[in-house]
């Protein structure tokens, strides 16, 4: 049994301020008993005050990137153990922004991967194709390009303490969400790939989609066998909207 998980990237937006509303409108509209799990990824610099708003909740507490590096003299960088110390469980690593503004590239993804579990943060895989990737019909070559580098780095049961996210790329703060058929299609294809290293371990991934997820689309996309929950941009940054994507499951 996968429990389903709703993630909330919160990108570069927020103030201390605009945070606060925003987790006191979640905290209080927050279902009693939440089928899913929950958690948001605010900017490194407000993860401490956010965690502490959420102490006590059923929220929990996720960054947007980690350091592949353990420590040392990496200026600007934030380490896993840093992360776990103000609070974090879960960690985004590979989001499609990194990987294409930041040109992060699979084996150093992979290397955050393994950095942010050697610390005991969840890592949460995000791995998509781009719109040119789709069209030339090769997503399924790019998603298994992005999740072997893991799986080689890592070696499959590492997958047993993380999460997968698909996200095409064309669907991310584009307004265009991936059709129930064509998340599913892609998250069969994650599923039976990591299958065919390990059935047990396959069957337990959690696999998210995200790619303007929101209240009106969660439902059906929530609904199809492979999808295991959501990782939330946009519609993350609206207590309602949030809840409302939590409670479609
Ligand atoms: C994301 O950034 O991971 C994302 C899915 O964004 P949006 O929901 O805004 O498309």
């Amino acid at each position: 049994m996968r429990r389903p998980i709703v993630a909330g990237n919160w990108k570069m937006h927020g103030t201390r301020a605009e945070n606060e509303r925003l987790i006191e409108g979640i905290l209080e509209g927050y279902p009693a008993e939440s089928h899913a799990a929950c958690l948001v990824c605010p900017p490194f610099v407000y993860l401490q005050d956010v965690g502490r708003q959420l102490r006590d909740s059923p929220i929990q507490l996720g960054a947007q990137n980690v350091s592949a590096e353990a420590q040392g003299a990496f200026t600007g960088e934030v380490s896993a153990a840093m992360l776990k110390d103000v609070g974090c469980e879960y960690t985004l690593v590979g989001h499609s922004e990194r990987r294409l503004l930041y040109r992060e590239n699979d084996q150093q993804v992979a290397r955050k991967f393994a950095a942010a579990q050697a610390k005991g943060l969840i890592p949460i895989l995000c791995v998509g194709e781009q719109l040119a990737e789709r069209e030339a019909n090769h997503t399924q070559d790019v998603v298994a390009r992005q999740l072997d580098a893991v799986l080689e780095l890592c070696g499959v049961k590492s997958l047993g303490q993380a999460v997968v996210a698909y996200e095409p790329v064309w669907a991310i703060g584009t307004g265009r969400t991936a059709t129930r058929e064509q998340a599913q299609e892609v998250h069969a294809f994650i599923r039976n790939r990591i299958a065919a290293a390990d059935a047990r371990i396959a069957a337990e991934t959690r696999i998210l989609y995200g790619g303007s997820c929101k209240a009106s689309n969660a439902a059906e996309l929530f609904a199809m066998p492979d999808v295991d929950g959501g990782l939330i941009g946009g519609a993350s940054l609206k207590a309602e909207e949030f809840l409302a994507i939590v409670r479609a499951f």
